[in-house]
C-alpha cells in the first residue's frame, strides 16, 4: 500500500490580512460551485490513484476552512472516503481561524470526524494581533484552544509568527508561554515573511512600517527552540514543534518525501516522480474541474538528481538523513563527495551525526537555508 495524504484547500476568507499572500477570496457566492468542483476532481483523481493506496491523512487548508459549516466539511470527507481507501485511524486535521467556531460548531466539527485542529492564533498580544488586521482578539484564541479541548480534540496545534515589529524577547515569550499553559500538543511558529505583492510588504516600502533585521529574528528564534524544548516540544522541522507523540502526520508526510493528492485551487500534489498543480483562481479552477474532472495547471516530472536533492533538503529540515535509507534509494556516491563538508559542518556544530541519522543541531536550524545551499 502506498501511503498518501490528502490535502484540500478551502479559499475563502472573513476577509484579507494584511500580511497574507496564500490564495484567499472573501465572496462565498460559488463555495456551492467550489463544493461540486472538489467533489469531480475527487472522483476523477480516485479512478487513477485509489487503487493500492493508504489516505493516512486528509487536512483542510486555506483560507480559512473554519468558516464553512460542518456539514459542508463533512460532505467533502465522506467523499474522499467514498473514493478511497482511507484509514481508519486516519489524520483529519481542520485549520480554524478563532472568531469563525463557537462551542456548538466546534462540536459538530468533531462529529464529523475532525480529530486535529491547526489554531491560527499568530499572537496572545492584542495590538499585534490588531496590526496583523487579525478578526479575533487573544481571549477569543483561547476560547478556541478550549472549544477543541472541551469537544474531546486533543490534538490541537497553535500557529504562532514571531519577529513582528517592535517585538522583543520578552513580547515574544509571553506569546509562547501563554501557548505552552494551554492544552495544545504542537506548536508551529514562523517568522514574519515579507511576500511581495501583500499590503504589509506595500507599508514597509511606503516607510509606513518598519520592521526588525536579522540578528532578530535569529535571537527570536533561537529563544523559541530552547523555550520550547524547555517545556517538551520536540523540534521536529524547522518551525514545528510537538510533544511526544504529536506530530503532525500530513505535514511529515511531505517532509519525509510520501505521495500527496491536494484537491482545489492552488492545490499541489506528487506521486513520486511527478508534481502538477492547480490553477490559483477560482474561475479557472471551477471551469476546468467542473468540466474536465481537473484543474491542472502545470506539471513537472523530477529527474534523478532534483529528486535527491529534494530529499535531501526535506530530510535536514525536519527528522534528518537516514543514512542506510538514503543510500539505498541514491546510492552512496553524494556521501562520498560531501564527506569533507559534512565533517565541518558536524566539527563547528551545526551538524550532527547519531544512530545513522544525520541532523541539523538547534545551532544549525538558526541558519538552515545557508546549510542546505552549501550540501545541495
Ligand atoms: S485568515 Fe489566513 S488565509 Fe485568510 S487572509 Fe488571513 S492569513 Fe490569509
Amino acid at each position: 500500500m502506498i501511503e498518501t495524504a490528502i490535502y484540500i484547500h478551502i479559499p475563502f476568507c472573513d476577509h484579507k490580512c494584511i500580511y497574507c499572500d496564500f490564495y484567499s477570496i472573501t465572496p462565498l457566492d460559488k463555495k456551492d460551485d467550489y463544493l461540486k468542483a472538489l467533489k469531480k476532481e475527487i472522483e476523477f483523481y480516485s479512478r487513477s490513484y485509489s487503487e493500492e493506496r493508504e489516505i493516512i491523512s486528509i487536512y483542510f487548508g486555506g483560507g480559512t476552512p473554519s468558516l464553512m459549516e460542518p456539514a459542508y466539511i463533512s460532505e467533502i470527507i465522506e467523499c474522499v472516503k467514498s473514493h478511497f481507501n482511507v484509514n481508519p485511524d486516519a489524520e483529519i486535521t481542520l485549520e480554524t481561524n478563532p472568531g469563525t467556531v463557537n462551542k456548538s460548531k466546534m462540536n459538530e466539527f468533531k462529529g464529523i470526524g475532525i480529530n486535529r485542529v491547526s489554531v491560527g492564533i499568530q499572537s496572545f498580544n492584542n495590538a499585534e494581533l490588531k496590526f496583523l488586521t487579525r478578526i479575533h482578539d487573544a481571549s477569543a484564541a483561547e476560547k478556541t484552544i478550549f472549544y477543541a479541548y472541551d469537544a474531546g480534540i486533543e490534538n490541537i496545534n497553535a500557529d504562532l509568527i514571531f519577529n513582528l515589529p517592535g517585538q522583543n524577547i520578552e513580547k515574544w515569550s509571553r506569546s509562547l508561554e501563554r501557548a505552552i499553559s494551554l492544552p495544545v500538543k504542537h506548536i508551529s511558529a514562523y517568522s514574519l515573511i515579507l511576500e511581495p505583492g501583500t499590503i504589509l510588504n506595500k507599508m514597509v516600502l511606503d516607510g509606513r512600517v518598519k520592521v526588525e533585521g536579522e540578528d532578530t529574528d535569529a535571537e527570536l528564534y533561537e529563544h523559541t527552540i530552547e523555550l520550547l524544548a524547555r517545556h517538551g516540544f520536540e523540534q521536529y522541522e524547522v518551525s514545528n514543534f510537538a510533544l511526544n507523540g504529536y506530530e503532525c502526520r500530513h505535514n511529515n508526510a511531505y517532509w519525509h518525501y510520501k505521495n500527496y493528492l491536494g484537491f482545489g485551487t492552488s492545490a499541489h500534489s506528487f506521486n513520486g516522480t511527478k508534481r502538477w498543480w492547480n490553477y490559483t483562481g477560482l474561475s479557472f479552477y471551477l471551469n476546468n474541474a467542473l468540466t474536465g474532472g481537473n484543474a491542472v495547471a502545470g506539471s513537472e516530472t523530477l529527474t534523478a538528481e532534483q529528486k535527491r536533492e529534494e530529499y535531501i533538503m526535506l530530510a535536514l529540515r525536519s527528522r534528518g538523513l537516514i543514512i542506510q535509507e538514503f543510500v539505498s534509494i541514491f546510492g552512496g556516491d553524494w556521501f562520498e563527495q560531501n564527506s569533507s563538508l559534512i565533517d565541518e559542518l558536524k566539527q563547528t556544530g551545526l551538524l550532527t551525526e547519531a544512530g545513522g541519522v544525520v541532523k541539523l543541531t538547534p545551532k544549525g536550524y538558526v541558519i538552515c537555508d545557508e546549510i542546505l545551499a552549501r550540501l545541495a
